[in-house]
């Protein structure tokens, strides 16, 4: 019998900067959400990598005073090592848009949407944010400029461009938001796609000419223009599955998936969910089905990441410092799934304290050295490992996990580790063991097998932990060091 698959995609962080704590967050919950899904037995297909092409990118290459490409080599090779740094499982599918089947499929991309007519040319003027790689229109700007880049001047471009007929799926989507209830997570942002749409769409430019953007996928028998770069991009989330080359991996991985799940930030909230549907619509092909939006890390008090403020965090450092399952740990419980979250290395440090040092590491240390020293033989193991359906996961963390709010599923695991504190300090098995000891080792059999249900929903969350606790108690052994040392 074929596993039922699972697709799930994070957006494509653009090369040009180093990679930050925002996209660190992202890919750590897709991952998590990757794990649990093969914990229940799906075939995953999981999807990162790097967009590459756009003015900025070309800007910074030439600033650098090297060739794009090799510049571009040199960026992906960072996010690629970033991957492995954040212990994001190593099955992930790494895309970068400039490998060649991914121009190839964003060229045929383009060549269906252009038959069915919902492309055309013509000329125009907007204004365009380099920073965010797209047209601003005048109602989206603050004091003439970019909201999210008010440092950069806005380009004014005057040229005849290709045009994708965006206004003419205003219906179309709103029947797809109507079909799919749960289509965008969260509902506030649900609501804020669902009313830009009904707004009223206008359609938008997708391409540029060459000769002033020559990094980029070219036109269709137009060598003249290349493609926008979020228009290209875009397309990873199928030329990764194989398409169009590969129809049968197309269909496993995403026509027929049970889920096909597309996580990025709320920054990208008009893209994923209004113009790539568009796009998948116009060129014939199914939809995504759920749009996953993370708020932002954001500085003390609220306030916006900026190397000027210097308030930003390198996920790199943290990892160093405090080991990648510290950074996990911290992006899963203690910043909200969908909301914004301020980020300080003091609240960092607090929390790895509070929860890891104090919390796990130590419930772990206390539990097997009195399983060590009481046990003759370790307890059996209550359900087969990794076996998700069986009950030993409980039913509010599943559900917590399965709605995507990663932050509630990760606060049951810590109400199940304070309980098996409190039944330690109530009960004291370590005292009642001198008077009682049939009484004191059924506390400490429990006690285990509380922690190996704790290991069980900590597996997809932090990995190694998970697979540290779950060895521990299967040969009844305490830790040699504390898993994690108190800073
Ligand atoms: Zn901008």
């Amino acid at each position: 019998m074929k596993n039922k698959t699972f697709y799930i995609t994070t957006t494509l962080p653009y090369v040009n900067a180093e990679p930050h704590i925002g996209f660190a967050m992202e890919i750590i919950r897709a991952d998590i959400i990757a794990r649990w899904k093969k914990l229940l037995g799906y075939d995953v297909f999981f999807n990162t990598g790097t967009d590459e092409h756009g003015l900025k990118i070309y800007r910074k290459a030439q600033e650098l005073n090297i060739p794009v490409q090799k510049y571009c080599d040199e960026a992906a090779q960072k996010f690629k090592d970033l991957t492995n740094m954040l212990g994001i499982s190593p099955e992930v599918n790494f895309i970068r848009t400039t490998d060649p089947h991914h121009i190839a499929a964003a060229q045929e991309f383009w060549k269906r949407v252009d038959k069915g007519g919902f492309i055309y040319k013509k000329n125009y003027s907007v204004k365009y944010c380099v920073g965010c790689e797209l047209e601003k229109t005048d109602s989206e700007l603050i004091n003439g400029r970019c909201p999210l880049h008010p440092l950069q001047d806005l380009e004014i471009i005057e040229e005849e461009n290709y045009f994708f007929k965006f206004s003419v799926f205003q219906q179309k989507l709103l029947d797809m938001y109507e079909k799919n209830p749960s289509f965008v997570l969260p509902d506030f942002r649900f609501n804020e796609i669902k009313a830009f749409v009904k707004r009223g769409l206008e359609d938008f430019s997708i391409s540029r000419l060459a000769s002033k953007m020559p990094w980029g996928v070219v036109v269709p028998r137009d060598e003249s223009q290349v493609m926008f770069v979020w228009f290209d991009a875009l397309i990873n989330y199928i030329s990764s599955t194989g398409w169009p080359d590969c129809v049968a991996d197309f269909e496993r991985r995403w026509v027929n998936a049970d889920g096909v799940v597309q996580y990025c930030g709320k920054d990208n909230l008009r893209q994923q969910s209004a113009m790539w549907q568009a796009m998948l619509m116009a060129a014939g092909l199914p939809n995504s089905k759920t749009i996953v939006i993370d708020g932002f890390i954001t500085g003390e008090g609220g306030v916006k990441m900026s190397k000027s403020l210097g308030n930003t965090v390198n996920p790199l450092k943290i990892v160093t410092q405090y080991g990648k399952e510290a950074l996990r740990y911290y992006l899963a419980r203690e910043v909200s799934s969908f909301e914004d979250s301020p980020f300080t290395m003091e609240k960092f440090k607090e929390a790895y304290n509070a929860g890891l040092a104090n919390g796990i590491g130590n419930l772990v240390s206390r539990v097997m050295k009195m399983a060590q020293d009481n046990l003759e033989a370790p307890i059996k193991v209550p359900v087969s490992v990794g076996d998700a359906t069986s009950g030993a996961i409980p039913d509010d963390f599943k559900a917590a996990i399965e709605r995507f709010d990663i932050h509630a599923a990760s606060n049951i695991i810590w109400q199940h580790i304070s309980e098996a504190d409190h039944i330690i300090q109530d009960r004291q098995p370590f005292k009642l063991i001198k008077t009682d000891k049939v009484a004191a080792q059924g506390i400490i059999r429990d006690l285990c097998v509380r922690l190996f249900v704790i290991a069980q929903m900590l597996g997809p969350i932090l990995p190694d932990t998970s697979g540290t606790i779950k060895e521990l108690i299967k040969t009844n052994k305490t830790p040699a060091t504390p898993l994690f040392v108190r800073k």
